[in-house]
């Protein structure tokens, strides 16, 4: 559906259909906190600089949304514009989907040195993840053991080269399980194994429905021999309640079997 607004001067953005990426959540995006980041970040630069302390009044959606290379509709994907394109261009998701090729894991577990010098490039298909899929941008693989796990768009790349909440998102721990190596001795790679064990405990003793990102719920600090010191207190609980608790190593091994086992049934 084409933007009924058009014209970029005026923008409109409550009355344009504007197809909107789904909100996927990043590390430095979450309650409290979204609004003021997005808006430094789209504020036109051409406007601070005679007035450089001046508080520009925040507009709901200030931007104008980029248009689609192939049928020009308005794409808005808040926080992550960069997702969006392919090549440098911008692609609506019904364009992107009917341009990029969707990955059909025929490169799990191939040598990712040899598919980055042989192709194809990743930027051929969709992100293997996220749903509507975006362009992807990278080809995902294991750090421990060198294979591809599948094309991840610049957003989901980025949430998983951070490691935090990489596994709050559907799909996630089996996508981690597509390296072959990782799989048939069922770890996950090394750079999530923490963030198993943060998911599970905030899952099982932080607030129902805590969106916070898991490092700031869940504190974990390695005990050596005896396991981890654990602290879950999330911050948007009302009163500071707090859980503090140790985790054995075998407990730790426990959940993250567990981890891997349902990311091996994931049928994502
Ligand atoms: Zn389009
Ligand atoms: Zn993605
Ligand atoms: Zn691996
Ligand atoms: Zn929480």
């Amino acid at each position: 559906m084409r933007c009924a607004s058009g014209a970029a001067s005026t923008p409109s953005p409550a009355s344009c259909p504007s197809p909107l990426w789904p909100g996927q959540r990043t590390p430095g995006s979450f309650p409290g906190h979204s609004r003021s980041s997005s808006t430094a970040r789209r504020r036109p630069t051409t406007t601070s600089p005679t007035r450089p302390h001046a508080h520009t009044p925040t507009r709901p959606h200030a931007h104008t949304p980029t248009r689609c290379k192939v049928c020009a509709t308005g794409v808005t994907d808040p926080g992550r514009r960069a997702a969006v394109s392919s090549r440098g261009n911008v692609l609506c998701p019904a364009c992107a989907q009917a341009t990029l090729l969707s990955y059909r894991q025929q490169l799990d577990g191939k040598p990712y040195a040899k598919v980055r010098e042989n192709g194809p490039p990743a930027q051929d298909y969709l992100c293997t993840l996220c749903d509507p899929p975006r362009p992807a941008a990278a080809w995902d693989h294991c750090h421990d053991h060198g294979l591809i796990r599948g094309p991840l768009c610049a957003g989901c790349n980025t949430m998983e080269g951070h490691g935090k909440d990489f596994l709050t998102l559907q799909g996630s721990t089996a996508h981690l399980l597509r390296c072959a190596h990782c799989r048939t001795r069922r770890t996950l790679p090394t750079n999530h194994q923490l963030a198993a064990l943060r998911r599970h405990l905030h899952l099982e003793r932080g607030t129902p429905g805590c969106d916070w990102p898991l490092h700031m719920c869940v504190t974990l600090i390695d005990a050596g021999s005896s396991g981890f010191d654990c602290t879950v207190r999330c911050p948007g609980e009302r009163r500071n309640r707090s859980v503090s608790f140790q985790l054995t190593p075998e407990e730790a091994d426990r959940i993250q079997a567990r981890a891997v086992e349902e990311g091996l049934s994931d049928p994502s």
